[in-house]
């Protein structure tokens, strides 16, 4: 490909909502452009590269025997009210109407999509497992889209989807795609981890994260030395407290004190020592939530403790009812609630301060069991690095990382509430056993970027994805001795079944050289002054960031066969 005739409008500024590399990069190197807030066109290195990702990706998936298809993104609203998700799924679900004033869904993700095409032709034991994938478009209405096509609202995702006769056949299949994301984010040359991670609104028992390491990340992992890692959303580590000796309750005065560092500050007490009461509405109920005062509440383990998406945060009205008190001073002790749970991290707390449930209140040395009844302990606060690992004991730390992968066992969710069913060996009519598979394509572009690009050496594709395999800078087209090489070389590499972009145009070093470095060609060749001298060549190896300057001889041995 020659530059000069290639589409690619580099900008020098950064645009003004980029947060991260990657959205820079994309859009000052021509990858990308905005059309609307999280909706994007893909510009052609844009589409090139997640072309490549694409092949990978169909590549692993058709190894393990899933069939491509492809859904339509519009979908009628009875299937999401047949699923109950046209109620559940919110906001974020974008739904339009049709000239007959019905009902559409514009795709979040396809379970009731791919759950009709099976349930109405797969009918047979024998038929199974059968698994489908799609690439295809997904639209979610994001509350903050952001980070260019990292979070869009109309984006590019691999789904996939498995219909097993028995869960055991499930868990195989889920394993299988397990295995299939390992070898396509090998293949990326990422360095990612799989984590434990929660369902959300897709659903189901066991899910992993497949995190690509990045500081710029939105998501928070835990991790131990012994294998253990989990997305602070799920992890579930252990919190310990000193016993000591009990002591008196009592009332402190605590006038306008109300948030726990105000509390640790006025008491001159940690934040360990604080227990806050948290109010939630549950399905309908009110219910009363203890976690130690440097811990936040987790919704996500609520959720899935509970088995619902009907909890809030319980109003005002509600609160004042409860507490007899003004919002700012609940706490445990005298507290109307139809149940009190407490997080695992106040499990052996002792002599501990919470709201008094009265005007500038609060309560010191407060004692489980003698003081406050907890219905049960559970696991509904995010835990924090230097907490102990579920698995080993030993200190949890943590790391940023960007998902790009998901994978869920799903079980009957679908199938039931959508009547999928087939029939066994002995002619039972059974739900199907679902599992499903997600990659956000353009995601993943984007975190390649914010994982490969430096400041110093710019940016590096791994050869795989590379738009170009190599790139070749002649410095002074207007030297017919330099052109000339440039082009000579230009076609023995595309004789070689290199894939080649010359940047022909004349233009001066300094610009061409910041140019090369958004576009991350794997082997650049620079053609310059070092060859009219000595017939040098500076070949640079972005993957090393390595120059050497070399004869033209050596430089195919360099350069290894894409
Ligand atoms: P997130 O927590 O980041 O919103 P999610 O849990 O909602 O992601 P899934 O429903 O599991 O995402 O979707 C499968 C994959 O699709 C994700 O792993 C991610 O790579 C990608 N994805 C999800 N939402 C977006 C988005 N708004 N823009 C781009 N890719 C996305
Ligand atoms: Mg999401």
């Amino acid at each position: 490909m020659k530059r000069s005739q290639y589409f690619i409008p580099t900008q020098k500024e950064d645009p003004q909502d980029a947060e991260i590399v990657s959205h820079k990069i994309m859009v000052r190197g021509g990858y990308i452009r905005k059309l609307a807030a999280g909706v994007y066109t893909l510009l052609p290195l844009g589409i090139k590269i997640q072309k490549k990702i694409e092949k990978i990706i169909r590549k692993h998936m058709d190894k393990i025997g899933f069939h491509e298809i492809f859904m339509p993104i519009l979908s009628p609203s009875e299937l999401w009210k047949e699923s109950g998700r046209w109620d559940v799924y919110g906001k974020e679900m974008m739904r339009i109407k049709d000239r007959h004033d019905r009902d559409f869904v514009l795709g979040p993700t396809h379970e009731e999509i791919v759950t009709e095409i099976v349930r109405k032709n797969v009918k047979s034991y024998k038929e199974l497992p059968m698994c489908l994938y799609q690439i295809q478009t997904k639209f979610r209405d994001e509350i903050r889209p952001r980070f260019g096509v990292m979070r869009g609202r109309e984006f590019t995702m691999k789904d996939a989807y498995s219909f097993d006769a028995t869960e055991e056949g499930a868990i195989e299949t889920y394993t299988k795609a397990e295995k299939a994301y390992n070898n396509i984010f090998t293949d990326l040359q990422l360095e990612y981890s799989e984590v434990e991670a929660q369902s959300g609104p897709i659903g189901g028992s066991t899910s992993k994260e497949f995190m690509v390491h990045a500081k710029s990340g939105e998501d928070l992992i835990l991790a131990c030395k012994c294998g253990y890692a989990a997305n602070v959303e799920k992890a579930a580590g252990i919190v310990e407290n000193p016993s000591e000796d009990m002591k008196d309750m009592s009332a402190v005065d605590t006038p306008n004190v109300k948030t726990v560092e105000e509390v640790a500050d006025f008491l001159d007490t940690p934040k360990e020592k604080i227990v806050k009461t948290i109010l939630l509405q549950v399905k309908g109920k009110i219910l009363g939530f203890l976690i130690r005062g440097d811990r936040e509440i987790n919704l996500d383990k609520l959720r899935s403790f509970f088995r619902t998406d009907d909890i809030d945060l319980a109003l005002e009205d509600d609160i004042v009812k409860a507490t007899d008190a003004p919002i700012g001073f609940a706490g445990p002790v005298g507290l109307k609630v139809e149940k009190l749970f407490a997080d695992t991290s106040v499990e052996g707390m002792s002599n501990f301060v919470v709201g008094g449930n009265k005007t500038d209140t609060h309560l010191k040395n407060v004692n489980l069991e003698r003081d406050v009844q907890v219905a049960k302990f559970i696991d509904c606060a995010y835990c924090q690095e230097g907490d102990k690992c579920p698995k080993c004991e030993e200190l949890l730390s943590s790391f940023r990382g960007i998902e790009v992968g998901h994978i869920f066992v799903l079980g009957t969710k679908y199938s039931k509430s959508m009547n999928a069913k087939f029939l066994d060996e002995n002619g039972k009519s059974l739900p199907f056993q679902m599992g499903c598979y997600g990659i956000g394509v353009g995601r993943t572009m984007a975190a390649v970027i914010e994982q490969k690009y430096n400041k110093e050496n710019g940016m590096y594709w791994p050869m795989k994805i590379a738009p170009f395999h190599v790139e070749i800078l002649p410095l002074n087209v207007k030297d017919d001795k330099v052109r000339g090489k440039a082009e000579e070389l230009y076609k023995k590499l595309i004789s070689m079944n290199y894939d080649v972009i010359i940047d022909d145009r004349d233009l001066n070093a300094g610009i061409k050289f910041a140019e090369s470095d958004l576009l991350g060609v794997p082997y650049r060749v620079v053609v310059g002054r070092k060859f009219l001298e000595s017939g040098k060549l500076e070949l640079l190896n972005r993957s090393t960031s390595q120059k050497s300057d070399i004869d033209e001889d050596k430089l195919f041995e360099n350069i290894p066969r894409a």
